[in-house]
């Protein structure tokens, strides 16, 4: 066992693993040159879904395994935990797209117009059937990180800025971001889950972002996003999870994870190999941790370098305060080319989410992506047409292969990454699995799919 742990990245992955080490009574240092969680990072922009039995649509069933236990994790750590269910719809000329999801997800109940009436009111004059998940639950990301934050600092462990970011050179400089501080001296590092009312950040697209452009070569991935054919997301979807061919896919068969790894020639991609000196290439903290300290790289797409098949996936997402619309829950509004999920966040304001497409870049939304994404809210409900846009955004999720999470050990450093669409979901069984490594309950590297 290690008691001497410094994480790198203070996104959900290394605070869920700074969180859990200090329920076991480690207290690791934190290191993040952006200070508290932000615009920077990826997991500012999530929709804070804690869904594992709709994610079960897409993903593996290692998914909706670890994903069972999230909603508790979070509540224990302190974050709001919304536990009202999740539906999923469809319009009425889509609803072969409703059988399909009942039958490739579990933890679902039917409901007729008279029982969507009673459980979400707001839809029940638009929708006649609908799937209803009761035992899912959501947050809202940026409150329930700055309750992560909050209750590590009343442990006595803050978030340092001591380096630059490596690969987000779209980020702000160190004297921007106020160098070498910890979490509670300056007011930009204090993590804010406030939403944007037009004087704040992040009023529409074009405001800077977590990213501008940044794009981190993953072979083919960057091919398909520059493919003319621009599909729709749930479509973009499937090329990512295995339900749809790629243009080019072998046979016909759906482009899975594995075939991804394959054609880069990577093998399994459960067994990816890592380079032989993992802490020194590409880590500017190199030298920070003394010997025998362990480092925990929760960097997200920073580490591509050191983990081989990390790539990105664009995701992008509003933020609407719509006063007008009444959802308690979050609701799915499957469609064959723009899907489309809405998240509530309380006092009128909603999360509309989000495009998945195969691109590092962290740029702005395109127009075609807020068109897509808007439009399928008014089609939910058209009340949305009176709202305000106070965020539109824009990341990349970190995934491997087969888009599932590691907790991968090499020599003095443990990697947490490839949380995917699953960050606020996967994270606390991740960190557990760190925790149970650094404690010494186990030390051997695994995907996810071993745990
Ligand atoms: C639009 C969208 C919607 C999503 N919705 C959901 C959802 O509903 N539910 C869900 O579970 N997930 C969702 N996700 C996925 C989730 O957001 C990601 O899986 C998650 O944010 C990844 O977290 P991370 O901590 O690995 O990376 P990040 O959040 O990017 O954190 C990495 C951190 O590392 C820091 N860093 C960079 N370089 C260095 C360095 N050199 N030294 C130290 N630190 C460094 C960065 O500043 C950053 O703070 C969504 C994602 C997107 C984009």
């Amino acid at each position: 066992m290690s008691s001497r742990v410094t994480i790198l990245g203070a996104g959900v992955a290394g605070l869920c693993v700074a969180t859990e080490l200090v329920a076991r009574g480690l207290r690791p240092r934190i290191l993040d040159p952006m200070g508290a969680p932000g615009r920077h990072g990826c997991s500012w922009w999530a929709g804070g879904m804690l869904a594992p039995f709709c994610e079960g649509e897409s993903a593996e069933p290692e998914v909706t395994r670890l994903g069972l236990t999230a909603a508790d994790w979070w509540q224990a750590a302190g974050a709001q935990v919304h536990r009202r269910g999740s539906l999923v719809v469809t319009l009425a000329r889509d609803r072969r797209e409703l059988d399909r999801f009942a039958r490739r997800t579990g933890g679902h109940v039917r409901l007729d117009g008279a029982g969507l009436a009673g459980v979400e009111p707001g839809l029940a004059d638009r929708f006649t059937t609908a799937l209803h998940f009761p035992e899912e639950a959501h947050v809202d990301p940026r409150a329930a990180l700055a309750a992560l934050v909050a209750g590590l600092d009343r442990a006595g462990v803050v978030i340092e800025t001591e380096a630059a970011p490596t690969h987000h050179p779209d980020a702000p400089s160190d004297a921007d971001a106020g160098a070498a501080r910890p979490s509670g001296a300056s007011q930009d590092a204090t993590p804010r889950c406030d939403y944007a009312t037009g004087e704040a950040a992040g009023r529409v697209a074009g405001a800077p972002m977590g990213g501008a452009g940044v794009e981190i070569a993953v072979g083919r991935a960057v091919a398909e996003e520059r493919s003319p054919d621009r599909l729709g997301s749930e479509t973009r979807s499937r090329l990512v999870t295995g339900g749809a061919p790629l243009p080019g896919a072998k046979g016909g068969q759906a482009d899975t994870g594995r075939e991804r790894a394959a054609d880069a020639g990577m093998g399994d991609p459960t067994r990816i190999a890592l380079p032989t000196d993992p802490g020194r290439a590409g880590d500017p903290h190199a030298g920070h941790t003394a010997p025998g300290e362990l480092t925990v790289d929760c960097r997200g797409l920073a580490s591509c370098p050191l983990l081989p098949g990390l790539r990105g996936v664009r995701g992008e997402m509003a933020v609407l305060r719509a006063p007008g619309v009444t959802l308690d829950r979050p609701v799915r509004l499957l469609h064959p080319r723009h899907p489309l999920y809405i998240v509530p966040r309380g006092d009128g304001l909603y999360m509309l989410g989000a495009t998945q497409i195969e691109s590092a870049a962290r740029g702005p939304a395109t127009l075609r992506s807020v068109v897509e994404l808007l439009s399928a809210a008014y089609a939910l409900d058209p009340a949305f047409g009176e709202a305000e846009v106070l965020e539109i955004g824009a990341d990349a999720r970190p995934a491997f292969p087969d888009n599932l999470p590691r907790v991968l050990r090499q020599g003095d450093t443990i990697h947490v990454n490839g949380l995917f669409r699953h960050g606020f979901l996967l994270a606390p069984a991740m960190a557990r699995r760190a925790a149970d490594m650094i404690l010494g309950t186990s030390t051997e590297g695994r995907p996810c799919r071993s745990c």
